[in-house]
């Protein structure tokens, strides 16, 4: 007789099809149906793939070809580019507003504020996406499959970038409407500023981000609205996409580590599955190991995973600790709580993905102060580009990880930053002021004591004598 899972399967004809990622389920679904979770057993969904009856290439080395078709848009996508390794969309329905163009640059800087060897740190610039952020690397897959599904609007709550980067694909491709929800307070202009502009319809809660992430579920159900949080299970193919530029970048060599801030959790389980699946095609040798760095005030990962012990246990979780914490966090009222406020989630939507990400990858989790994020971002920025808080994560988070010797000085290590520099600049002009009230009400508050890397404005009268002599006194 045939299980369940043995006649979802059978009745599937897709090439790729969504498939439940509790091993014991193992349930799948057809690409041509909008789910957030498994109909049998409530668990989160992966796109999978029939790869034995699709043709991926040989060799990385092979996507080089793809530059000489950059007149055709999808060959212009950083994230299309590599359409053959998460092909569940016909080409025609593609969208694409030039995604992916960023760069991995060398920081000796930097790398010498983290304290390995020249040559050693490299920066992932995901901030040179259309709208800022990462988060177009998934939206465009997510949007291509709401497009597939013919959906005329499409929601999300954001800490900000997730409705920044929705709101850009709505009003550049006119494909479909954004509603965006928000949570009260708690968004840095940088990223409303965008929602707003691009003509998102924008709710806002009167509540946090979890209490949007809630209420936009219910909605979406209520309404038929095309959800693209990071439960949605094609964002994360898009995301995958940020490795494979890493590894073009170092002409296909693996790194040691790839750290990355951890907030929804859905980067470092896109980077999971990614490695998972070029191991199994052959096309790596060897998988680089994931440090995912929270914020000290927004902690959940590590605490289930460093303290609590919570694994992936080839998909057999161990479920009570993590429902006797949030059951304490119930109880105690615990709100996240950081100046990075792209992870100030305490309930982090792909925590099951990200457990099996860390242990592909063999991977660890580390939490970082506000001070130790901000000084980190200062350094980032002092190297040129430049980052927003949520992104310095990664950085103080390597930094930690020297210290404690998990990371070698002769290790290579390619840090994610997130999100542009412009997308919070309250939080940069704090730091860097010489105005301690505004010192103490940005940051100050947050439990931020000092500035080390400040580069202060200097304060001269309005006189040429003393202008010129100030300048010569500093510079
Ligand atoms: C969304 C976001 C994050 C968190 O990423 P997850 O994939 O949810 O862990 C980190 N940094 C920035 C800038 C973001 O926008
Ligand atoms: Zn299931």
């Amino acid at each position: 007789m045939l299980s369940q899972a043995e006649k979802h399967n059978a009745s599937r004809t897709d090439l790729a099809f969504q498939r439940c990622i509790n091993p014991a389920c193992g349930a799948t679904f057809d690409t041509h149906s909008i789910r957030t979770s498994c109909d049998r057993c409530g668990d989160l969904l992966d796109i999978a793939y029939e790869w034995d009856r699709l043709a991926v290439p040989k060799r990385l080395s092979d996507f080089e070809a793809m530059w000489s078709q950059r007149t055709n848009p999808i060959r212009f996508s950083g994230v299309w580019r590599f359409h053959e390794l998460l092909p569940f969309a016909p080409q025609d329905k593609i969208v694409t507003v030039g995604e992916g163009q960023t760069l991995l640059q060398q920081a000796d800087a930097v790398g010498d504020y983290v304290g390995v060897n020249a040559g050693n740190l490299h920066l992932q610039y995901e901030g040179m996406n259309p709208s800022g952020s990462f988060k177009d690397n998934g939206m465009c897959a997510a949007f291509t499959h709401a497009r597939m599904m013919e959906a005329k609007r499409a929601a999300c709550a954001s800490t900000g970038n997730t409705s920044a980067s929705l709101a850009l694909y709505c009003s550049a491709t006119r494909l479909m409407k954004a509603v965006i929800f928000i949570g009260s307070g708690r968004i840095s202009y940088g990223k409303l500023s965008q929602a707003l502009d691009y003509g998102a319809l924008t709710v806002q809660i009167a509540g946090d981000f979890d209490d949007a992430m809630l209420r936009v579920q219910q909605v979406a159900k209520r309404l038929g609205i095309y959800l693209v949080n990071s439960v949605n299970p094609f964002r994360l193919e898009g995301q995958k996409t940020v490795m494979y530029r890493v590894l073009e970048a170092l002409r296909w060599e693996v790194p040691d580590w790839i750290v990355v801030p951890g907030g929804n959790l859905g980067n470092s389980s896109a980077f999971g599955k990614a490695f998972m699946e070029l191991k199994a095609h052959g096309l790596i040798d060897r998988v680089p190991r994931l440090a995912v760095i929270n914020a000290a005030g927004a902690d959940t990962a590590y605490e289930l995973f460093e303290r609590r012990g919570v694994r992936w246990n080839g998909g057999h979780i161990e479920m009570d600790p993590i429902r006797d914490y949030n059951d304490r966090m119930d109880r105690e009222g615990l709100k996240a709580d950081t100046i990075a406020s792209a992870i100030e989630i305490n309930r982090p939507v792909n925590l099951k993905k990200c457990l099996r990400a860390l242990e592909v990858m063999d991977g660890v989790v580390r939490q970082v102060d506000d001070q130790e994020i901000l000084d980190a971002k200062a350094k980032v920025g002092a190297g040129g580009f430049g980052c927003e808080p949520a992104s310095a994560a990664s950085v103080a988070g390597a930094k930690l990880l020297r210290r404690e010797g998990v990371i070698a000085p002769s290790d290579r290590v390619v840090c994610i930053l997130t999100g542009h520099e412009l997308k919070d600049p309250n939080a940069t002009v704090a730091y860097h002021t010489t105005d301690q009230d505004l010192f103490n009400q940005v940051l100050g508050s947050r439990g931020v004591r000092k500035a080390s890397f400040a580069n202060r404005a200097i304060a001269v009268p309005n006189e040429l004598d003393d202008i010129i002599k100030a300048i010569e006194l500093y510079s």
